[in-house]
């Protein structure tokens, strides 16, 4: 297995890596990295979603003198989108190394292109059509130039950009380091390659026969922005009794399970960074079924088996094929059935393509689940619980102390109508009429669009904190939760994860027992059984959260 320090990356790189979560190179990087480093020309076949911008990415950074003069890299991209978004790639990956990466493209104003390359950039990164001008008019110089790499090469040929490839070519000095990045390998680029590049090395991700286990495999196209709601609304369709969810990132693992927490959903993680002692106790929790979510990152759940997996869920869609084989045969073990659900943004249907085509898979798209779909299963699983309570009450009395309330009222509505607002109150249903975020076109993956996206995102934000009153399999929870204030938030850095673990470790309430919590900027509501509430008090009163001492009381009903 090669790990990122094997691959003779200096330091800052490598904290850098680090800091994006990235836990071990793609095959892709595993094998480009050294090539790179070693000055080789190289043709990779790689698509997005493959890790391939570090693959090209972080040795060019590796090998940038910061203090020279002049372009020493320059990235041919088919679109703008892409342009923009390897420069900020670039610029992630060279966080610590004081790099000057310039994204070039046309569509935006020339003069801010021409200073910026005035003052100065290592990197270049552009269409072909904008860096042919720039070089036409003298405003961008090659002679300095130590690296080319042309990414998504395939697209570029279909959007007729050979002519300007071909321009572009002709002014780069003769032993530049060339590497070509294409999905596909058409005649075409394999001309384009054997008439520019000098004995290149080629890199294919070679598969072994893959053997996908019979389940269920099944696809959600979902806009980027509302991965999480959806995945609550999955959630909340599926009630799986106990599933993994893959993340690309510890980073992500860490904002997927602070979220899900604070949406009520009893969540552990597990990702490298935990030390032994932690595993061992978050891999107890799963194992013995008291939580009922796994977030976890691909390397962190190797190897682990567990036969009682009803569902692994692919947040983010794996880098490659074999890791959707490995992910998803964590579920349907032991002869048990199992479902594999995986989320895929616009970008990333064609990995979903290569994964089918590459496991013989056929994976199903579903169509999100709506508000009301949701709120239609809530609703047969809160009858099942009433018609469970309703049998028990005959041999033990549970209902006893309700009885005399219902006769009451029952003198005065009838018992329907009485039934009904309660159900009114328990299920807090959102409201049917309200737009739904996820119905909403999701526009394309696109720069200069941000302000629409980050309005829809408070909607989003707004609609799922709607249903993080009544998540899955707790619809009713005010019924049998009280409420309990505990004297610190946001402020303070208190976090969903502080104060699970505290009740968790100081009462013995296991983490999923626990109800919503809300996290305000100086305090914090916390739902928990009602016949806990005095143990939790008592137990949170004597303990520290974030170092602080606590002051925890009930909280005052509201009105
Ligand atoms: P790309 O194919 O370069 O567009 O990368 C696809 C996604 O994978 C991006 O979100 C990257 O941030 C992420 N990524 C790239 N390399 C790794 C890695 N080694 N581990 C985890 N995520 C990665």
């Amino acid at each position: 297995m090669t790990t990122f320090q094997d691959l003779n990356l200096s330091e800052p790189i490598l904290r850098a890596v680090t800091e994006l979560g990235y836990e071990e190179p793609t095959p892709i990087q595993a094998q480009s990295i050294g090539l790179m480093l070693a000055g080789e020309d190289m043709i990779a076949q790689a698509q997005t979603g493959t890790g391939k911008t570090a693959a090209f990415a972080l040795p060019i950074i590796e090998q940038l003198d910061t203090q020279a003069e002049g372009v020493q890299a320059l990235i041919l991209t088919p679109t703008r989108e892409l342009a923009v978004q390897v420069a900020d790639a670039i610029a992630a990956y060279g966080k610590h190394n004081r790099i000057r990466a310039l994204p070039v493209y046309g569509g935006q104003p020339i003069d801010r292109q021409l200073r910026a390359l005035r003052r100065g950039v290592h990197i270049v990164v552009g269409t072909p059509g904008r860096l042919m001008d720039h070089l036409e008019r003298g405003t961008l110089a090659l002679d300095t130039l130590r690296t080319l790499v042309l990414d998504e090469a395939d697209e570029m040929l279909n959007m007729g950009f050979i002519d300007d490839i071909e321009f572009i070519l002709q002014k780069v000095p003769d032993n530049t380091q060339m590497a070509l990045f294409s999905a596909t390998m058409p005649k075409e680029i394999v001309k384009l390659a054997e008439k520019h590049l000098e004995n290149p090395q080629r890199v294919t991700i070679e598969s072994e026969e893959m053997t996908v286990p019979q389940i269920r495999q099944i696809y959600y196209e979902v806009g980027g922005r509302n991965k999480i709601e959806a995945l609550t609304r999955i959630l909340d369709i599926e009630m799986p009794t106990s599933a993994i969810i893959f993340c690309r990132t510890k980073a992500m693992v860490d904002e997927l399970g602070e979220k899900l927490l604070a949406r009520g959903y009893a969540a552990e993680l597990l990702h490298g960074d935990l030390s032994q002692a932690m595993r061992d106790r978050v891999m107890k929790r799963f194992r013995e079924e008291q939580v009922e979510l796994l977030v976890a990152t691909d390397v962190a759940a190797r190897g682990l088996d567990i036969d009682h997996v009803s569902h692994v869920i692919n947040f983010d869609i794996p880098l490659d094929p074999e890791a959707y084989v490995h992910r998803i045969g964590r579920t349907g073990r032991a002869g048990r059935s199992g479902v594999a659900i995986t989320l895929v943004t616009p970008r990333e249907r064609r990995m979903l393509r290569t994964i089918e085509k590459m496991t013989g898979a056929s994976i199903q798209r579903l169509r999100l689940p709506t508000i009301a779909d949701v709120v239609v299963r809530r609703r047969e699983a809160f009858k099942d619980t009433l018609r469970e309570l309703i049998s028990d009450h005959e041999d033990d009395g549970t209902l006893a102390q309700y009885l005399i309330l219902a006769e009451e009222l029952g003198e005065e509505y009838s018992p329907v109508d009485v039934a009904a607002a309660a159900f009114k109150l328990l299920l807090a249903e959102p409201d049917l009429e309200a737009e739904d975020p996820l119905s909403a076109p999701e526009p394309e993956e696109e720069y200069g669009r941000r302000d629409r996206r980050d309005r829809g995102s408070r909607r989003d934000r707004r609609s799922s904190r709607e249903s993080s009153r009544t998540p899955r399999g707790r619809s009713f929870r005010e019924e049998g939760m009280t409420r309990l204030f505990v004297d610190v938030g946001r402020e303070q850095g208190v976090r969903p994860a502080d104060i699970v673990g505290a009740i968790a470790n100081e009462s013995g309430l296991p983490g999923r027992a626990i109800g919503a919590i809300d996290i305000f900027d100086n305090f914090t509501f916390v739902d928990v059984p009602d016949d806990a509430a005095n143990r939790v008090l008592t137990a949170l009163a004597r303990t520290q959260i974030r170092g602080l001492k606590i002051n925890p009381t009930l909280a005052r009903p509201k009105g």
